[in-house]
């Protein structure tokens, strides 16, 4: 690559926290980049839906539900979005023997703090990439909807069985050592269900459970989160339910959480549901670095899957890699046109 070239530009792919990490801190640097994502919003798994009508909706968190920092890496961040008033500590622990430490949410949603994020980014979203390409030191991105883009460099931040389908379909050969690594990354399934209410729960403050019940991993209530006029509760699936109820109908799904809950909400209280199947939600198994890069091609893959799950992991992953990619391109001198 030409490092003395006017504008490096850097495409991502993926709009979830870490793609949305990259390239913020990267612009900041000076290096064009454009964000794709497939989804019709912005977030990925940072999710967060409406359902009912203008007089009466309810607001789902149906993704990630809360995070927790540890590393001063990732503090930084949080520090930001808490002095900008993007996020807000939702409680200290959710069960009587957790760890007395903060846990945050987003102050609307959390889908905001990936909205927040977004603000001066050149994001192009409902765009699926299909078809990647490098030739002539170049990068050709092709999608579903035939548009085409190009860049110096690629980062994809997809859940990592994805990136390996879309490099394998687009016939990018990948070393031996780097694919067994690439391939060991595990992902579990959820089986989220969003129950709007005509009358409040009777989940106990602060409006989170990790429930006994089978087949349930976890119930929030939504209104008490705060960010909903009406009650609205995110039911969660364990694994071995959302395995085996995968190809169920969301009657029979809806019917068998429901039943479940019932110690919290009345069956005849619920007005209105959606069933949403995460296909990947928390990292099983990680890739043993915080990002992985290729030694032949100006190609970095990032996200949750890389040494650390959840939100913070993420974040940790996008972090390392930029800095990976600020000092691959020695561009961190630059300021913005
Ligand atoms: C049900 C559930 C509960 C969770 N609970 C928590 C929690 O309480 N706390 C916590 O910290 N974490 C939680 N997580 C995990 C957390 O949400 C993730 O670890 C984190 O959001 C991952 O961010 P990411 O940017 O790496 O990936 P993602 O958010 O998945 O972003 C990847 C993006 O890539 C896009 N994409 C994929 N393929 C393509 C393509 N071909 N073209 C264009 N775009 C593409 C996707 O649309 C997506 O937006 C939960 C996740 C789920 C699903």
């Amino acid at each position: 690559m030409n490092q003395n070239q006017k504008k490096t530009s850097c495409l991502i792919v993926g709009g979830g926290i870490s793609g949305l990490i990259i390239a913020k801190t990267l612009k900041k640097q000076g290096i064009k980049t454009i964000v794709l994502d497939k989804g019709r919003g912005i977030g990925g798994r940072l999710a967060t839906r409406k359902i009912g009508n203008a007089d009466q909706y309810g607001v789902f968190d149906y993704g990630a539900q809360y995070f927790s920092v540890k590393d001063p890496k990732f503090q930084v961040w949080v520090d930001e979005w808490l002095a900008a008033g993007i996020i807000t500590e939702w409680c200290r622990g959710f069960r009587q023997t957790d760890s007395n430490y903060p846990r945050y949410r987003g102050v609307i949603s959390n889908r905001a703090i990936a909205k927040d994020l977004a603000q001066d980014l050149d994001i192009h979203t409902s765009t699926r990439v299909n078809k990647i390409t490098y030739q002539d030191q170049k990068w050709l991105v092709a999608t579903e909807q035939d548009q085409e883009f190009t860049g110096d460099l690629l980062v994809i931040t997809a859940p990592v069985p994805q990136t390996l389908e879309l490099l394998a379909n687009s016939a990018i050969a990948i070393p031996d050592s780097i694919q067994i690594k690439l391939q060991q990354v595990s992902y579990y399934p959820c089986i989220a269900l969003l129950a709007l209410l005509n009358q409040p729960s009777s989940i106990p403050a602060p409006g989170g459970i990790f429930p006994e019940q089978e087949p349930l991993a976890w119930i929030a209530d939504n209104q008490q989160k705060q960010i909903s006029p009406e009650p609205a509760l995110t039911l969660h699936g364990n694994t071995s339910f959302s395995e085996n109820y995968w190809d169920a109908d969301n009657q029979a799904i809806a019917k068998t959480m429901l039943s479940a809950a019932k110690t919290w909400i009345k069956p005849d209280s619920v007005i209105d549901y959606q069933v949403h199947r995460w296909r990947y939600s928390l990292v099983k198994t990680t890739y043993p670095e915080p990002f992985c890069a290729f030694p032949n091609l100006p190609l970095v893959l990032a996200g949750d899957g890389f040494v650390a799950p959840k939100i913070e992991g993420a974040a940790l992953s996008a972090i390392a890699a930029a800095e990976y990619i600020g000092s691959y391109l020695n561009v961190s001198e630059r300021t913005i046109d």
